[in-house]
């Protein structure tokens, strides 16, 4: 049963992100899932130390969320949002907003990360041709960016490998730098800061009249490798937004809903965003619903009589399904009775101590850390934080290694990802930092004594 199964896996299926060479080579099903842990068709279990990619909350299983799924499944699975609504869709509105910061007064519902991304563009876009400004047609992305893979998205990412092969079918954006402070000439976070926003200042001036949108990642690049920005990056972007009538749209898809420590990333620094987009811990790793925010200004430009054509000619057709936004709420329910933000705020003090004794690894260059939102990048050398040849794939093979010792995650080139769910104890977050140890010590060990 065990080997049919994995042999129907490698016949029939084309997996996302994944170059099927390698999954037949190490093939992996999961069957079922208990707190922060999976268990595979044969019954090992692994710590989830990537949210099953950065979505789980209150871990697997959970009664409360099983049991709302259940409740409304009573009710009706689904029905369509297009000029109607339903009981969750719209509780769950209220919710975000409630939640969200307090310039945001109107939630779009998508499916994904990147369609709420793809919502924000046209928005941001038809805005601005709404009221009369057609002029204003361009973005501006930031380097490294990553808003999800669909065209739109793609076009205002900025991560090589993913992106490059895609260029003739993107719309041009304006790229602004981004603060990577551990690869920075200086190294220091202000001077890091201060010169990415002069620059991104400077295509402002240049631009802004033509331009209708900045996107960001908010505060933590996250497929970029964990980058952290520094402190008073992006509300300088706000600020800058601001000063020269462009709309900031950031997205939260990966940094929102406690994952950092905040409700959302941009509390850290007070930021209002005019567009934002969420998804992922919408509803604690369970259905996929995402959600386009955006401000009051922004959805009165396309309120008028029909004729006018002002509408946003935007859909999908499980927009506001039933049972996921059901489970979104009682998602929402449950970060209030079990106060999670709190928990991950404290939390990750502990996490940070333990982080630390990864330091002295040889190979260990840079441990970035906000919230639950951890990337460990490893280098060739420390001192010249010179990278590992890319043919070895050392991010790859540490977390083989680590599935293995009984962790699931998956690198970002040489940067390992640690994302637990945010229910994680203390206990759970030591057993997590030890098998990363064990498997980047046995893996460039390993490294080494080749080259030797
Ligand atoms: C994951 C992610 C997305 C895309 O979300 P999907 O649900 O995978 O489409 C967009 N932006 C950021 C920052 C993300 O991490």
């Amino acid at each position: 049963m065990t080997q049919e199964l994995i042999e129907k896996s490698k016949k029939f299926l084309w997996l996302p992100f994944t170059q099927m060479k390698d999954y037949d080579e190490n093939p992996f099903i999961i069957e079922s899932g208990e707190g922060i842990k999976v268990k595979d068709i044969n019954g090992k279990e692994y710590y989830d130390g990537f949210s099953s990619v950065w979505l789980n909350v209150h871990g697997h299983r959970k009664k409360e969320l099983d049991a709302a799924i259940k409740k409304q499944l009573g009710k009706i699975a689904h029905s369509t949002l297009l000029g109607m609504t339903n009981v969750p869709a719209t509780e769950l509105a209220e919710k975000l907003i409630e939640i969200s910061p307090e310039k945001l007064t109107r939630a779009f519902y998508s499916d994904s990360g990147a369609e709420a991304m793809e919502i924000a563009l046209k928005m941001a876009f038809q805005y601005w041709q709404n009221i009369g400004k057609r002029e204003k047609q361009k973005f501006i992305s930031m380097q490294n960016g990553y808003h999800g893979d669909t065209i739109g998205a793609v076009s205002v990412g900025s991560i090589a490998l993913y992106h490059q092969v895609y260029g003739p079918l993107m719309f041009n954006s304006f790229k602004a730098p981004i603060p990577y402070v551990y690869r920075s000439e200086s190294g220091d976070p202000a001077q890091c800061r201060d010169e990415c926003l002069a620059t991104l200042e400077q295509l402002l001036i240049e631009n802004h009249q033509e331009i209708a949108a900045l996107t960001i990642e908010s505060i933590v690049q996250g497929a970029a490798g964990m980058i952290v920005m520094p402190e008073g990056f992006l509300v300088g972007v706000r600020e800058l937004c601001t000063k020269y009538g462009v709309l900031m749209i950031v997205d939260e898809v990966a940094t929102g809903f406690g994952r950092t420590g905040k409700m959302f990333a941009c509390e850290h620094e007070s930021v209002q965003p005019d567009i934002m987009a969420i998804g992922k811990g919408i509803t604690g790793g369970y259905l996929p619903i995402a959600a386009t925010l955006a401000t009051e200004e922004i959805y009165l430009a396309f309120y008028d009589d029909y004729e006018k054509l002002k509408t946003l000619f935007h859909g999908h057709s499980y927009t506001g399904n039933q049972l996921g936004c059901a489970v979104a709420l009682e998602n929402l329910r449950l970060f209030e009775s079990e106060k999670i933000v709190e928990q991950v705020a404290k939390k990750s003090e502990d996490l940070h101590l333990l982080l630390n004794e990864l330091k002295s690894l040889p190979h260990v260059g840079d441990i970035r850390q906000l919230g639950f939102m951890c990337g460990i990048e490893l280098v060739h050398s420390k001192e010249t934080k010179e990278l590992f040849p890319a043919e070895k794939r050392i991010g790859y093979q540490v977390t083989l290694k680590m599935r293995e010792l009984g962790m699931l995650t998956r690198p970002l080139g040489d940067v390992v990802v640690f994302m637990p769910p945010l229910v994680s104890t203390r206990e759970d977050l030591r057993a997590m930092v030890m098998i990363i140890k064990e498997a980047i010590n046995e893996v460039t060990n390993g490294v080494r004594a080749v080259e030797v």
